[in-house]
């Protein structure tokens, strides 16, 4: 069809928007009285350069819109403004020939293609627009609540797009993508990448506000404090720059390092000394030579070689650990032998309060090095690893050269601290800047911005510690070698409160040796009942509560000494806290005890089931996770697809409903590892056969009954073990991690190893 048409510039008509603007080009004037002589339809397209006086056709866009002209208005100096409501897509094919306005032939879009998108497609696709559309509400308090009203009541996906399309303030070629997009599903998509895109830059401006401001404020304070130093100054008569800096020439000719390095310093001592003490370029450059002078750069300490004593010490410190132990050592006697050698970077992977942190502290006294820790727990910005440029304001040097410096040696050990906890957001990629550091092809050069020479960290002792493999970055992983920590059990934890924790809490709370004693029973008391961990760091809390009111009670009531019993534990520490699920006393129908792995160690939950009549659903209570839930399903199918092995009527399923129910939801767990429990607990039910009491299992299940291998035995054994059960199902597959588990942990405890759902029930069934 043709249509007069008039070209648009830096805007762009939405289907369903009313507008209005002004048109002064001759041409287009006319367009629009030609229009107003017909049906009062005009094609509107928008130009792709806003100068362009004359566009040709390969100026414009292709796709524009059909517009209704509502209202015209003649101004002064031949300006028309008009009122229009965009109507529908179409797209302009040629200009035909005419001598006084843009004729445009164009074709019309039939309709909106819809892609064949399914109600619920649609419905979904329209919650994700109000969901995102919310968020971005949210962060833009200028968007009224009329407006947020609105999007939450439209139930039509396109109407609700080409709503907001119309009333967000995207720019013209944003607009220009959404006239563009003619069906439903890429309107959609350019939609909600407009959305998601403004979302996060606002993020990011108001993060960068906050920022800003923050700085400006401290610069006026600053700034006003040395203006008052200044006039101080003048009147005490007084300008140390002078002194200031002859006494850094003087450190700078102590100090061991490069020529190169020595050359940048007293480069920049000339500098300071030409600067105005009163400005604050004279801050920042005091603060960079100081920062220079104060790191080691060749200074190093002496270790110590002796490897006996090493030995000694490590023993000294730690109960158990051997793996940790025995690695120190042989790096030790490596080094020993090669005369240099590399530090070794290691990983300490292990629940928390597991040692990992003081171990480490342990080894730098093995060695005689200077120890520093570098926390990571929260790291987010690249510079806190590589440092902001000077010439920031209130740039530091990273926390790596940091470290060094407070180190005050080139080799210390240095302990980087939750590794696993370190994020990466738009600041720059932490992850890399670490592995800088890690790299030895690299380390000898790591270049920190503030610093700008390169800083050799090549003969730094690198120590990382991590809760979980599973959160370190691969390639960070790659570099390092990961020695694992695990849990202890309850004797471990034992030897290490006598030998090592009590000791230390009488010191702290100043006891002397004799003055307090606690009974083996009562301190296996206050493991079982006071403490769930893997690690012992609660328990040397509560080894520290019994130490400080031991010594209150010696200080006031005179006392010569305090024991600590069985029965007396519950005056220090109050009643007991925890109980351990012990098995039950008889074999029931459709309750299996299950083994669970949680962050504080290993724990035994058990599973119900009810068979009643219904419809044949499944139905799954008490605190349990996405996993957990899909892997009864998966259990399930299986039971049905053997039904027949097992007897089970065929109507069975129809007819009955399944409630799965894990009580004690102290702890959330999730994960598929207990696959095997509940579908042994619905094949229980279902069948009527009871399972044995003094049975436990873990494993994941498949669709066709295999069992998977799971993580967590040692804890998971142990878990049982404390639970007085018999005999453990754990899948084949884990059969190679038998050895982490201690002869402490086998003694009396039956390991069976399957590996499908058969095996289980011939030993879980009682018979
Ligand atoms: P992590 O770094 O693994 O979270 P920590 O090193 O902070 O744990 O350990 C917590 C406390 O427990 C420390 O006081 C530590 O000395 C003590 N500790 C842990 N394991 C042992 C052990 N095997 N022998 C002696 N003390 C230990």
């Amino acid at each position: 069809m043709k249509m007069p048409a008039v070209a648009l510039r830096g805007m762009v008509i939405l289907p369903g928007m009313i507008a209005h603007f002004d048109v002064s080009r001759e041409k287009s004037i006319k367009a629009v009285e030609a229009c107003m002589m017909e049906e009062q339809k005009i094609f509107l397209v928008t130009q792709r350069d806003v100068e362009q006086e004359e566009p040709a056709l390969e100026d414009l866009y292709k796709i524009g819109i059909i517009a209704e002209v509502k209202q015209v208005i003649k101004l002064q100096n031949h300006i028309v403004r008009i009122l229009v409501e965009g109507k529908e897509r179409a797209e302009i094919n040629t200009f035909l020939d005419h001598p006084e306005y843009l004729l445009a032939e164009i074709v019309r879009f039939d309709e909106t293609v819809d892609d064949g998108l399914t109600e619920e497609v649609k419905t979904a696709m329209l919650r994700g627009v109000q969901e995102t559309f919310e968020r971005y509400g949210a962060v833009n308090p200028r968007m009224g609540k009329e407006m947020l009203r609105q999007v939450k009541e439209t139930a039509d996906l396109e109407k609700l797009m080409d709503m907001l399309a119309n009333n967000l303030p995207f720019r013209y070629e944003e607009k220009q993508k959404m006239l563009e997009a003619v069906s439903l599903t890429e309107r959609y998509e350019v939609l909600m990448a407009l959305l998601l895109k403004e979302i996060e830059i606002t993020a990011i401006k108001n993060e960068f506000q906050v920022k800003v401001k923050q700085r400006v404020d401290k610069n006026q304070k600053e700034y006003l404090l040395r203006e008052q130093m200044k006039v101080i100054r003048e009147e005490l008569g007084e300008d140390n720059t002078e002194s200031d800096a002859d006494s850094y020439l003087e450190d700078l000719k102590k100090l061991e390092a490069d020529k190169e390095i020595k050359e940048k310093i007293k480069k920049e001592i000339s500098r300071f000394k030409n600067i105005s003490a009163s400005s604050s370029e004279s801050a920042v450059s005091r603060g960079y030579i100081e920062t220079l002078l104060e790191l080691p750069w060749d200074k190093a300490s002496r270790d110590n070689r002796d490897i006996k004593n090493a030995e000694k010490i490590l023993n000294e410190d730690h109960y158990g650990l051997e793996k940790v132990k025995e690695r120190m050592l042989e790096f030790l006697a490596v080094r020993n032998l090669t005369k240099k050698g590399q530090s070794p970077i290691i990983c300490l992977v292990g629940p928390p309060g597991t040692g990992k942190t003081s171990i480490a502290r342990s080894v730098a006294r093995a060695l005689d090095k200077k120890y520093v820790r570098i926390s990571l727990g929260g790291v987010r910005d690249e510079a806190e690893i590589r440092g902001h440029r000077k010439t920031y304001v209130g740039a530091m040097p990273g926390r790596i050269v940091n470290g060094l410096r407070s180190a005050g040696v080139k080799n210390p050990l240095m302990l980087l601290d939750e590794i696993d906890k370190m994020s990466s957001d738009y600041r720059g990629d932490t992850a890399s800047a670490l592995l800088e550091v890690l790299d030895s092809e690299q380390n000898s050069k790591f270049r920190d911005h503030y610093v700008e020479v390169p800083v050799d960290l090549s003969e730094v002792f690198f120590i990382a510690t991590a809760n979980s493999l599973q959160d370190i970055p691969r390639p960070l992983l790659d570099r390092m070698e990961v020695i694992e920590v695990t849990s202890y059990t309850e004797n471990e934890k034992a030897h290490i409160a006598k030998e090592h924790l009590l000791a230390k809490q009488m010191e702290k709370n100043g006891l002397k040796s004799g003055q307090l004693s606690v009974s083996d029973k009562a301190l296996a008391k206050i493991i079982r009942g006071y403490t769930r961990e893997a690690g012992v760091r609660n328990l040397e809390r509560k080894l520290g509560e019994i130490a400080r009111k031991a010594a209150r009670d010696i200080y006031e009531n005179d006392k010569k000494k305090v024991k600590v019993t069985e029965q007396n534990v519950e005056k220090y520490l109050g009643k007991e806290k925890y109980s351990f699920d012990l098995k039950n006393d008889t074999d029931e129908i459709g309750i299996v005890r299950g083994l669970a792995w949680t962050s504080v160690g290993g724990d035994t939950l058990e599973i119900e089931v009810n068979i009643m009549p219904g419809k044949g659903e499944i139905q799954l209570t008490g605190q349990l996770g996405d996993v957990m839930k899909e892997s009864a399903q998966a259990g399930l199918s299986y039971i049905r697809s053997v039904s027949n092995e097992y007897q089970i009527s065929k109507k069975f399923f129809q007819e009955n409903d399944i409630h799965i129910h894990i009580p004690e939801g102290a702890v959330p767990k999730d994960g598929p590892s207990a696959g095997i429990t509940m579908a042994t607990a619905m094949l229980s039910a279902i069948t009527g056969t009871p399972v044995r009491a003094d049975v436990a299992m873990t494993g994941e299940i498949t669709l066709r009954g295999r069992v998977l291998p799971i993580g967590g035995l040692k804890e998971k054994t142990l878990a049982a073990k404390n639970a007085g059960i018999k005999t453990v199902c754990v899948p084949k597959k884990n059969e190679k991690d038998i050895d982490e588990i201690s002869e402490e942990i086998k003694k009396g405890l039956e390991i069976v190893f399957v590996e499908n759902l058969s095996q289980v029930l011939e030993v879980a069934f009682a018979k």
